[in-house]
Order: C-alpha cells, then sequence, then structure tokens
C-alpha cells in the first residue's frame, strides 16, 4: 500500500469550486457596506428577536424534526396541504435534495446561465451532469433554448425567478408555454427566492402554477424579504412523492428551533417585513434609474439587486467600489451583482459607479 493513499473519495467531487459567498464588509477600514449578498439590510424585528431568545434557552434540546409550527403556518399561509410541504436549511439545502432526489451518474440537470451559483456546485456533487443555456443578448431565460435541449436524461430544471444575478424574470405566458413543452416525468424547480420584491404583475406566483402540474416543486426561503439568512431556513412546495422525497432527504434536525420559531414570528410579523420590502423596491427604482442616467445599460430587475454587465471591466470596477465604502460581488469577466442596502450604502455606490464611466 503507498504511503499516502488516503481514503477513496467520489471522483465527482474532483473539481467542484467551493460555493463562494459574498465577501464580508472590510473590517476595521473606512466604513465597508457589504452589497455582495443580496441580504437584507434591515435588523430583526423586536418581535422575531424575542422569539429567537425566547428559543435559545433551550439549545440544549433537538429541534423539531417535522417543523410542526412552521409547516401548519406555512400551510395556512399558502393554502397548501402539509403533505406538500417540507423545510429545509436554506433554500439551497432544499435544492440540494432536490438534486439528491431526483439526479445521478448518467442524469442531467438543466438550468440558465448564468444563473445561481450553487446550482453547479450541488448537481456535480451529485455526480448529475449540468446542461448550461445560455441566458438571451437581454439577459433573460431562453426558454425555447431550454426545452430544445431536454434530452431522455434531464431529470430537474431550475428556473430562476427572478434570475440571480441579472433579476430578470420569466413571465406567465412563456412559463405556462415551456412547462407544457416539458415531459411529465422531468421536475422543474422554480427557484423564487427574490418572489416579495416582484412587482411585474405579469410574472406568475410559483405556488398557483403548480397547484395543477404535478412535476413543478417552488422553492422559497426565509434568507431575503424576511431577512432571516443567518438563521438558515427555507420550503418547497410540491406535490406529494417530491415533497415527501425531500422530508426524507432532508438533514435529519437541520432547521434550528430558533430558526423554526423565527420563520414562525416573521410570517406573523409579515405586513411589517413587506412594507421593509416595499420600500427597498422604491430603492431598487431609485438606483435603477440614477445608473440609466449615468449612461449604464442595467436590465430591468424585480429582485433586491441589480446587474451590470462590465466584461474585462468587472474586478476594476469592484475594486473602486471597494475603495468607496462598498462591496460588490465581481462575476469576473462578465459584471457585477450590487445588493439594493441601505440608502447610504446605495448612494456610495451609484458614486463608485458614476466616477467610473
Ligand atoms: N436561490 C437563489 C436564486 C438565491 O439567490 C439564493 C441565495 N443567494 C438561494 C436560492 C439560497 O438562499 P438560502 O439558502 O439562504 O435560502
Amino acid at each position: 500500500m503507498s504511503e499516502n493513499s488516503g481514503p477513496k473519495l467520489r471522483a465527482e467531487l474532483d473539481g467542484i469550486p467551493t460555493y463562494k459567498p459574498g465577501k464580508p464588509a472590510a473590517a476595521g477600514g473606512p466604513v465597508a457596506y457589504k452589497l455582495s449578498s443580496n441580504e437584507n439590510p434591515y435588523p430583526p424585528l423586536p418581535g422575531v428577536m424575542e422569539q429567537v431568545t425566547a428559543a435559545a434557552g433551550s439549545f440544549n434540546r433537538y429541534p423539531d424534526m417535522a417543523c410542526t409550527g412552521l409547516m401548519n403556518e406555512l400551510s395556512d399561509r399558502f393554502g397548501v396541504p402539509l403533505t406538500h410541504l417540507a423545510t429545509g436549511t436554506g433554500s439551497v439545502g432544499v435544492a440540494q435534495s432536490l438534486i439528491q432526489a431526483t439526479s445521478g451518474p448518467g442524469d442531467e440537470v438543466m438550468y440558465a446561465w448564468r444563473s445561481f451559483e450553487a446550482y453547479p456546485i450541488i448537481t456535480q456533487i451529485s455526480g448529475a451532469t449540468s446542461v448550461k443555456v445560455p441566458l438571451t443578448a437581454g439577459e433573460v431565460h431562453d426558454l425555447d433554448a431550454m426545452a430544445a435541449a431536454i434530452t431522455d436524461r434531464t431529470r430537474l430544471i431550475f428556473v430562476c425567478n427572478p434570475n440571480n444575478p441579472t433579476g430578470t424574470v420569466v413571465r406567465r405566458a412563456e412559463l405556462e408555454r415551456f412547462l407544457d413543452r416539458v415531459p411529465s416525468d422531468v421536475l422543474v424547480v422554480l427557484d423564487e427566492a427574490y418572489r416579495e420584491f416582484i412587482r411585474d404583475t405579469e410574472v406568475p406566483d410559483g405556488i398557483e402554477i403548480y397547484r395543477d402540474r404535478p412535476n413543478v416543486c417552488v422553492l422559497r426561503t426565509f434568507s431575503k424579504a424576511y431577512g432571516l439568512a443567518g438563521l438558515r431556513v427555507g420550503f418547497a412546495v410540491a406535490h406529494e412523492p417530491v415533497a415527501a422525497a425531500l422530508r426524507k432527504t432532508a438533514v435529519p434536525f437541520g432547521v434550528s428551533q430558533l430558526a423554526q420559531d423565527a420563520a414562525v414570528a416573521s410570517l406573523r410579523a409579515e405586513d411589517k417585513l413587506l412594507g421593509r420590502v416595499g420600500s427597498l423596491v422604491t430603492e431598487r427604482t431609485r438606483v435603477l434609474e440614477t445608473l440609466r442616467g449615468q449612461g449604464w445599460t442595467v436590465p430591468e430587475t424585480q429582485a433586491n439587486f441589480v446587474w451590470l454587465r462590465l466584461g474585462e471591466r468587472t474586478v476594476d470596477f469592484a475594486a473602486a467600489c471597494e475603495k468607496a465604502g462598498v462591496v460588490v460581488r465581481p462575476f469576473p469577466g462578465e459584471g457585477v451583482r450590487v445588493t439594493i442596502g441601505e440608502d447610504e450604502a446605495n448612494d456610495l455606490f451609484l458614486g463608485a459607479a458614476e466616477a467610473f464611466r
């Protein structure tokens, strides 16, 4: 036996890039705002904090593995049976379970590209093959090309709506037309992490779409509009076999009691939280219009971020923003994604964008 032979790991893991979190704001230096992870800039509501503090007193105990209270609350709020729900460790945790439940070596997982950077990683972990269908020149999903790319190996298709990092959307008519072309044994996952930020009335609510379509699953999260990114809780709405498979494959006790209680309190405080979303949407309009006024081409966004295609200038632009006190998310060679944050952070970003032109 050779001295250096370690444990045998699955070949699929070779070359998987590490999931890259948004860079944190600089510690110490000049005030740096973090606009790199699409977080909610508002601090937790006092009522939600109270729930979390109360739950913290019992963290010597395991959480309720079935997330009973949260499941009941979700069932009431969204009008779906309990059997059609599954919770998980953030919606990325649920997405990973969805791939695990449907796809393995020899299978194909399809999504638009560029889109959410976790899709290729969690696909590769499963041993399945990614099929990346380029966005159109207008930075939107090319659903005709996606339908044409379906093969008898396709098991799962992500439609990220709105799309991360472009903020662009798929509208009702085109989505329905696409779904009509997808074979019934292929699962279509509507990733609606930014759903609450949508103001375009032509964008369908995935939970209405899923009702008549057994092969559609909707992913939602408490990380964005509800401001619980650090607590890790997301959920899926899907017909029974899919939801049951998700409950089976979830990491045991993956949603802490703090997260469950905070999520329930957030649903009960939804009016206040959605009011904050409204303010962020107003800021989004201001940022978008100011950028366009400066001469930038910015796609229409329905999420809590904007996308600037900068090509080779991407890394320099991100550095200029950082110098101005805001950390943005560069995708080298492509562009930057900038979260709508505190008003003063948005101002610093807009100042940097103006100076860079
Ligand atoms: N889907 C999309 C499109 C996202 O942008 C994100 C977060 N960046 C997620 C899912 C995952 O969010 P979480 O795991 O915090 O629920």
